[in-house]
């Protein structure tokens, strides 16, 4: 079994500790996002297996440089800098594929496991980049529930550019599980199907049940508690269920 071997212990210590150092020296995540990173690497790495890994780590630099690129363009998001770096975007897009990679130690048929492995990877992944290029999108966004325009950063906002991103993600990603041989064209055409899906079930959860607050500042609806640099006003939806929440949910809704 791969978890008995030492050298993949050795061998996943080394390659997580150099992302790590890279991710700081470029910013990629906070701090706490990076130390809360390095357990899910290593549980993926050592129990999931190296091409497991590779996966994540494509999902990792792609969204990381989409980030960068979309700050040069259209500059900071307000959610940048308390949440989308932080270890809670990284434990709720990172938390479904460790345990994922857990079910692996059982040794029976590898497909089922890595078909799930694919979809949690694939929705965190699409709604990542869909997020990233929808904020690229010049128009106001619309609400997925009822299509009416509101202001960018609405929970449940969608946009054609975001779909783009959510879709490009997911064909990413099938590139990837060809090229290591992980799964079978069944399993990627389904993960693709299930990847739109998610993100899709991912937006109207937002349009609906996750928690929203109000700006007292700029009036926005925004998902995070402090906006303009003030605590926001409670005002829709239930109040523990925040967007991690909603992509947790999402991503478990793909077992
Ligand atoms: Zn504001």
């Amino acid at each position: 079994m791969n978890a008995l071997n030492l050298v993949i212990h050795a061998e996943a210590v080394t390659v997580i500790l150099i992302i790590a150092l890279l991710s700081l020296k470029f910013k990629l995540l906070s701090r706490s996002g990076v130390l809360a990173s390095i357990p899910i690497g290593y549980v993926i790495y050592v129990f999931g297996g190296v091409e497991y890994f590779i996966l994540l780590l494509v999902f990792y630099l792609t969204s990381g440089i989409a980030t960068k690129f979309r700050v040069k363009q259209v500059g900071k998001d307000v959610m940048d800098k308390d949440w989308i770096r932080s270890w809670r975007n990284v434990v709720a897009n990172g938390a479904t594929a460790a345990a994922i990679s857990l079910l692996s130690i059982m040794e029976f048929n590898r497909g089922p496991v890595t078909a799930a492995y694919l979809g949690a990877v694939g929705t965190a992944f699409a709604d990542t980049l869909a997020t990233e290029v929808g904020l690229l999108y010049p128009r106001e966004p619309r609400l997925i529930t009822n299509m009416r325009r509101v202001m960018r950063g609405t929970p449940g906002a969608v946009s054609p550019y975001g779909y783009i991103g959510g879709v490009a993600a997911l064909l990413i990603l099938s590139l990837f599980s060809a090229v290591t041989r992980i799964a079978s064209l069944k399993i990627i055409i389904a993960m693709i199907i299930s990847g739109t899906l998610g993100m899709t079930i991912d937006s109207v959860l937002g349009a609906t049940i996750q928690s929203k607050y109000k700006c007292t500042v700029c009036g926005r609806l925004t998902e995070s508690r402090v906006h303009c640099g003030r605590v926001a006003e409670r005002a829709k939806g239930i109040s523990f269920i925040d967007t991690h929440a909603v992509n947790l949910i999402s991503t478990q809704s793909e077992l």
